[in-house]
């Protein structure tokens, strides 16, 4: 830990930046960065980044580039506009360790807009909580990151080793963002993602994988319904068969998730199917995201995921001889455990610690977050902790604005302590 003296003055510079900080996150989270449209807020980071005298790398993500990497999600839409930022603090004269500040810039989908009391990208501040969609997960840490390093240059130091400011997109749906990171080259001696897990640390995170099943019926008049294949009503026993899987799963359990009473959802999340409302439909397709512990290979997933659908498909007379088709089409992701006893964890805890005077808690995430890719793939510890945040990916999202103070004055603090410091000439 800084000494308390300089620990004061980084606390205190946060705060003297808070107002700015929370200007510029509320100007972010007005960008509708939805996928495939991350491109104007992407270019707020690069200039904020080049403003701030950093090296700023800022590129377009070629799926050829990464497709043969370990971690690779399959993609099914177009990346022409799918831009990261890396903005790279280097040291004038160094021997400090390195340092990964990762967050996404990419925001999930609004849904209805009427289920929203204000609309999700007019961003608002009432009561102490920053509203709209991404304000919480996660451009209120993204921003935090930055205004971190704002605050050590406010009292006139910088980092003593290399820090790597992150803004990467395709966290939502593939990881391909954190993965071309990788791919690029960089590296660092620890990563800290501010995702918004209420001021806890990450202890492990679940695997996901996204697939679409396909069905094609043969369409009738419903008059003569029996005798048609009614595709939307043939799902029903295959989702069924993949309820009964995640029940056996969350069954056998996982150390890391002892905690946790249902770790492992399966969620029907898109359907859409037929045509008319007198016809037997002829198609139908539903969109699955399941989750799986860390440690179970994904292929093996696949395989027990294919098995459950074909075999309750063969029980049935249409679906026998017409089998689903299962497509891929996003997170082909593992679970991760956080080792234990890193020097990282170690002073991110005292960093909390000199904060909030609470010690900082373990989280056990049935979600999956970019982590993995610096603990699997790069062997970097990656420590995700970040503000408290609520509604995340449904209406009203919400992030506190003590928490995000708090949050960033524990980065500023592990920034000092992780990197060492210097003084700025
Ligand atoms: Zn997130």
């Amino acid at each position: 830990m800084p000494d308390p003296t300089l620990t004061r003055k980084i606390l205190d510079a946060v705060d003297a930046g808070f107002d700015e900080q929370i200007r510029f996150t509320t100007d972010l989270v007005r960008q509708p960065s939805l996928r495939g449209q991350e491109a104007p807020a992407q270019d707020m980071m690069a200039s904020a980044l080049r403003e701030r005298g950093l090296a700023v790398d800022h590129w377009k993500i070629e799926v050829d580039d990464i497709r043969h990497l370990p971690g690779f999600s399959p993609v099914a839409v177009s990346y022409d506009n799918a831009f990261n930022v890396v903005g790279t603090h280097r040291p004038a004269g160094g021997g400090g360790r390195s340092l990964i500040l990762n967050g996404h810039i990419d925001v999930v989908p609004t849904g209805p807009l009427d289920m929203w009391t204000d609309p999700p990208f007019a961003p608002k501040v009432h009561d102490g909580w920053l509203y709209g969609r991404g304000a919480g997960d996660m451009k209120a840490g993204l921003v935090g990151n930055l205004f971190a390093l704002d605050a050590l240059k406010r009292i006139g130091v910088a980092p003593a080793g290399e820090v790597y400011l992150q803004s990467v997109v395709e966290e939502e749906c593939t990881g391909n963002g954190a993965l071309a990171c990788l791919q690029r080259g960089y590296r660092g001696d620890a990563a800290l993602i501010p995702e918004p897990f209420g001021e806890t640390l990450m202890s492990a995170q679940v695997g996901v994988i996204w697939f679409q099943v396909k069905l094609r019926g043969r369409p009738a008049h419903v008059m003569a319904a029996g005798s048609g294949s009614n595709a939307i009503e043939a799902c029903f026993p295959l989702i069924a068969a993949l309820h009964e899987l995640e029940h056996a799963w969350n069954e056998r359990g996982h150390p890391a998730f002892a905690d946790h009473a249902h770790p492992i959802n399966f969620v029907v999340a898109k359907i859409q199917g037929g045509d008319w409302t007198s016809s037997v439909p002829a198609w139908c397709t539903f969109d699955m995201r399941i989750g799986l512990f860390p440690g179970m290979d994904l292929d093996a997933v696949r395989d027990e995921v294919e098995s459950a659908i074909s075999a309750a498909a063969a029980k049935d007379p249409f679906l026998a001889s017409n089998p689903p088709e299962l497509v891929y089409h996003g997170f082909l992701a593992e679970g991760w455990v956080l080792p234990e006893g890193t020097d990282a964890q170690r002073v991110l805890a005292q960093c909390h610690e000199a904060v909030t005077g609470q010690p900082l808690q373990p989280f056990a995430s049935s979600g999956t977050t970019d982590a993995r890719f610096f603990g699997l793939y790069a062997d970097t510890p990656a420590l995700v902790y970040g503000p408290r945040a609520e509604f995340i990916h449904a209406f009203d999202e919400r992030v506190e604005l003590e928490s995000v103070r708090r949050v960033t004055q524990a980065t500023a603090l592990f920034i000092a302590d992780w990197c060492g410091i210097e003084k700025i000439k």
